[in-house]
């Protein structure tokens, strides 16, 4: 089974559109980050978290041929606005894919997606289907269950939902605020994968501050710092942190 970080750029990705790399070094290829996504892959099922607007780049460059199902963690369009891409898998598998999303998020893509969701027209039928997320979410791994727990964290204005896989991997990649009710959960997995938007304060993410206040309090094996700005360079990061934590970077994959 392997975790991949599809993308771990915050929403404008590194460098910018514009060309704008901020503090990050152009000759790291570290440095060049898409949009926050990622994939669990297990023997029978590819599960994407996230749609992002680089999902297309993402998809071809691990070369993933089939997309079983989609969990949304929250609305914001660097999390969703690559749903068209999954059209493709549509047509190959011939079946709606199941996507999940918590309310908000739901009545979010209804409202803009309408086209996946509903058929306008033989020749343009609905490609996905929506589910409300539920409390435990359930795939196989060589006939073995893996639970998957979402979380409900708060992300500025909005709830975001996280995900913990088996116990052991927690991925969080817009939070500004855990509940303390769930923080047992979080505590001692063998990987955590946190928001870490750049060094000042951020009203909807974690600052570097905060990302570490966690990692500390979670005692995590490893850590994992992702949804990076222009603002943090790879190299320049990676010297002011911890030896178990590391600045994420495209295509990082975990086997789990
Ligand atoms: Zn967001």
């Amino acid at each position: 089974m392997k975790f991949i970080i599809l993308g771990c750029g915050s929403s404008m990705g590194v460098p910018r559109p514009d060309g704008f790399f901020g503090n990050c070094d152009p000759k790291n290829k570290k440095n060049y980050r898409t949009r926050c996504s990622a994939l669990l892959q297990t023997d029978t099922e590819n599960i994407l978290i996230d749609t992002s607007p680089d999902l297309r780049q993402q998809l071809l460059r691990h070369k993933i041929k089939t997309i079983d199902r989609v969990y949304y963690s929250h609305m914001h369009a660097d999390q969703t606005h690559g749903i068209n891409d999954l059209r493709s898998f549509f047509i190959n598998s011939k079946k709606q894919i199941n996507v999940y999303a918590d309310n908000a998020t739901s009545k979010y893509l209804r409202q803009n997606f309408s086209y996946c969701f509903e058929s306008y027209s033989k020749e343009y039928p609905a490609t996905l289907k929506l589910n409300k997320i539920k409390k435990k979410l359930v795939s196989f791994n060589k006939n073995k269950k893996i639970l998957i727990k979402p979380i409900t964290v708060q992300h500025g204005k909005v709830k975001s939902t996280c995900f913990i896989i088996n116990k052991k991997i927690a991925y969080i990649t817009d939070v500004s605020e855990i509940y303390k009710k769930d923080f047992k959960y979080f505590k001692n997995l063998k990987y955590l994968i946190i928001d870490c938007l750049w060094y000042k304060f951020h009203p909807s993410h974690f600052n570097l501050e905060k990302s570490l206040f966690f990692i500390k309090k979670f005692k995590p094996k490893n850590a994992i710092l992702s949804n990076l700005s222009p603002v943090l360079d790879y190299k320049e990061l990676k010297k002011l942190l911890p030896n178990n934590v590391i600045p994420a970077h495209d295509g990082l994959t975990i086997s789990l």
